[in-house]
């Protein structure tokens, strides 16, 4: 998306019809979600915008001038107004006064929620003395691909000069907090003709008398970037091509190779998510002569490296002469050797005050010819994890193309990747749920069972791949659980799964979406009905293919990959009373399901020394939401007890021990217990959801 992008100039969105009713800070509202909808001015969470406005005060009611500036946390794209955290400008000036100097800037930021306006809950982030001490009524702080591959070059001071003039100030690198307010403050004392400056290895900074004035400004310094990159940097990308681009279906097939086998090489510590990417601009660097020492050299922009670790690690695959058993066979010694870099250079660069080491693996997989791999703990990170390699890799092109690229000095980057304010951040985290970062498949997802099953994993924080041989209630059920629980967490599949090459085909799709996979349950299904002399080859074949053959499919495609994660692995089958207790007149049913009981038995033996489980669930009568129980099989249960339709919830429910109605969300409760770590020692079981039913009590 970005590479379509790349060249074409930023164009002037603000709508002088729009804005002219709003206040101040609607203004500013209007111009931040501006601002953030377009990656290439600012990436995601990245950059923050800000107005002084004139309010009155809720104690005195006289007139006071307040910063409202982007909080902690936020994304100036998506940003509400109750983003923005709010300060007396008064208290903020007044904190000089208490300034220790440099070494002890940290401490300003248990200062900030003292200098709170209007008792606004939003906690205030560290860059907010960057904007207060700006002496402008409306301040942009941006990071633009273009201007960080001017900030990250060599001789960044130099080309600022040469491509803004006067205009556009340059400070070194400073990491962000209260003493780099100061150097901004200084600077535009001692510039005050200047619109804007450009902060080394980081981004940009422009200021306004007014909310467009400022908007605007940013804008065109932007374009001005992207303009004379345009012109200078006219030789090939990373300084030419030295591998070949694998096709796209090539591409994927390697990346479905690679991921479930780097996943479980990375996910000892917490399950990983993974996204794959082979936008053009991925693929322009992965084939690139200057791949290895640009990668080597790690981001630059602190956001760039937050999110995606100091540096990349390259995967080991030739495109010339591809052998990905080669490749598969060195990924345990990469790892580890990244893992051990990455030891090493915590232990060089921390400080005595340092929080422990965190997960020493790579996030970004780099792999020539084919695309970039990220794992990060859940579906949305790992994505947005690519997004900021590939605004990384728009700065190392630039930064290239024009001059030498240099990365962040190792010890910067380790004093921000460990500093002890992301970490208080880190330690306010929400408690992970308890399937996040682990990916399920359901089959027949799209139906009552399956839905309400893909419902609960999502609630703990599951993927969940939805496979289905209905396209309508499959894109219906995708939607409504997106619209829930976030696009990045469910995806759907059509699978028939009677079918060997549809069977597999779904489940690379499912490698390809998240990485690999934790949890399958099996649960597509059908139900006859007919007395044996009248049950045709075809009605008998018809119910082996489904509920036999496609669940033994299946659980064959989760078993190979379970066996390349090499971390455990959990099948749930949806079966039936009717596996356990015979039934009149449903033989072909009946001994189908007993066939799914017994399979789920010989596979719990079969994974138990891959810690990999298998458990039953056997609903009875569940009704409601159920595909099967429309139409025919309704009719024919309705006719054998000779009753209506209508009447058949009643007659179940008092046909159950309990007396109560099975719910599809009750059956998935039970799948959740069993796909979960709480039922971590049980493998081989069944649980009967049916309300109680004397005849299918095992034994
Ligand atoms: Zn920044």
């Amino acid at each position: 998306m970005l590479d379509k992008h790349q060249g074409a100039r930023l164009a002037n969105l603000w709508d002088d019809g729009k804005a002219a009713g709003m206040t101040e800070p609607e203004k500013l509202l209007y111009r931040s979600n501006l601002l953030g909808s377009d990656k290439r001015i600012t990436n995601y969470g990245g950059g923050n915008t800000s107005a002084k406005v004139m309010e009155k005060d809720p104690l005195t009611g006289e007139m006071v001038e307040v910063l409202w500036v982007k909080g902690s946390g936020g994304d100036v794209g998506t940003i509400k107004m109750d983003g923005f955290s709010t300060l007396y400008m008064d208290k903020l000036r007044a904190l000089k006064g208490i300034y220790r100097g440099v070494e002890f800037e940290d401490e300003m930021v248990g200062y900030l929620p003292h200098c709170t306006f209007n008792l606004n809950p939003r906690a205030a982030s560290i860059d907010t003395p960057l904007h207060a001490y700006v002496p402008k009524p409306h301040v942009d702080h941006m990071h633009p691909d273009a201007i960080i591959a001017i900030a990250a070059s060599k001789n960044s001071r130099e080309l600022t000069s040469k491509i803004f003039g006067d205009e556009i100030g340059w400070l070194p690198w400073k990491r962000p907090g209260y003493e780099l307010g100061l150097w901004l403050e200084k600077f535009c004392q001692e510039n005050p003709d200047a619109r804007g400056v450009v902060l080394e290895s980081h981004g940009l900074f422009t200021w306004g008398d007014t909310a467009k004035e400022a908007y605007e400004t940013t804008i065109e310094i932007i374009n001005r970037a992207i303009a004379w990159f345009e012109t200078e940097n006219t030789g090939p990308a990373f300084g030419g091509r030295s591998k070949p681009v694998l096709a796209a279906a090539d591409r994927a097939a390697i990346a479905k190779k690679l991921m479930p086998v780097i996943r479980g090489l990375v996910s000892a510590g917490e399950s990983k998510v993974g996204h794959f990417d082979d936008s053009q601009a991925v693929l322009d660097f992965v084939t690139s002569t200057s791949l290895e020492p640009l990668a080597a050299l790690g981001t630059s922009c602190p956001d760039h490296f937050l999110r995606t670790k100091i540096r990349p690690l390259v995967v080991d695959f030739d495109p010339a002469q591809p052998d990905v058993g080669n490749t598969l066979a060195g990924l345990p010694e990469a790892i580890a050797t990244y893992r051990a870099d990455y030891a090493a250079y915590y232990e060089r660069c921390k400080r005595a005050d340092s929080p422990a080491m965190r997960d020493p693996n790579a996030v970004v997989y780099l792999v020539p010819g084919v695309g970039m791999i990220t794992f990060a703990k859940d579906k949305a990170t790992a994505r947005i994890s690519a997004e900021f390699y590939v605004n990384a890799i728009n700065v190392m092109r630039g930064a290239s193309g024009v001059s030498t690229y240099v990365g962040l000095p190792e010890q910067e980057a380790f004093d921000i990747e460990y500093w002890l304010l992301e970490e208080a951040k880190l330690q306010r985290m929400p408690k992970p749920k308890s399937l996040a970062g682990r990916i399920a498949l359901v089959t027949g997802g799209a139906g009552g069972i399956g839905k309400a099953t893909a419902n609960r994993l999502m609630q703990e924080g599951a993927c969940v791949v939805l496979a289905d041989i209905d396209e309508t209630a499959l894109e219906a059920a995708q939607t409504e659980l997106s619209t829930r629980y976030g696009k990045d967490f469910v995806r759907s599949v059509n699978m028939n799964v009677t079918s060997e090459a549809a069977v597999e085909s779904g489940f690379g799709d499912a490698l390809l979406a998240f990485g690999g996979l934790d949890i399958l349950v099996s649960n597509a299904g059908l139900a006859t009905s007919a007395a044996v002399e009248d049950t045709t080859l075809a009605l008998w074949n018809k119910n082996m293919d489904i509920l036999a053959t496609g669940y033994f499919l299946v659980s064959r495609e989760a078993f190979r990959i379970f066996r390349k994660q090499k971390a455990g692995g959990n099948v749930v089958f949806v079966a039936s009373k009717n596996g356990l207790a015979a039934s009149p007149g449903a033989s072909a049913y009946c001994t189908a399901k007993a066939a799914e009981i017994h399979l789920a038995r010989c596979l719990a033996l079969e994974g138990a020394s891959a810690q990999i489980r298998v458990n039953v669930v056997n609903p009875d009568a569940v009704l409601r939401g159920s595909k099967i129980w429309t139409g025919e099989w309704k009719e024919q249960r309705a006719a054998a007890y000779k009753m209506d339709v209508d009447e058949l919830e009643a007659h179940y429910r008092e046909r159950s021990m309990l007396k109560l109605s099975v719910f599809p969300e009750d059956i998935a409760e039970a799948i959740y217990f069993l796909a979960s770590d709480m039922s971590a020692k049980s493998t081989g079981n069944i649980v009967n959801v049916d309300a109680g039913n004397a005849q299918s009590f095992t034994r």
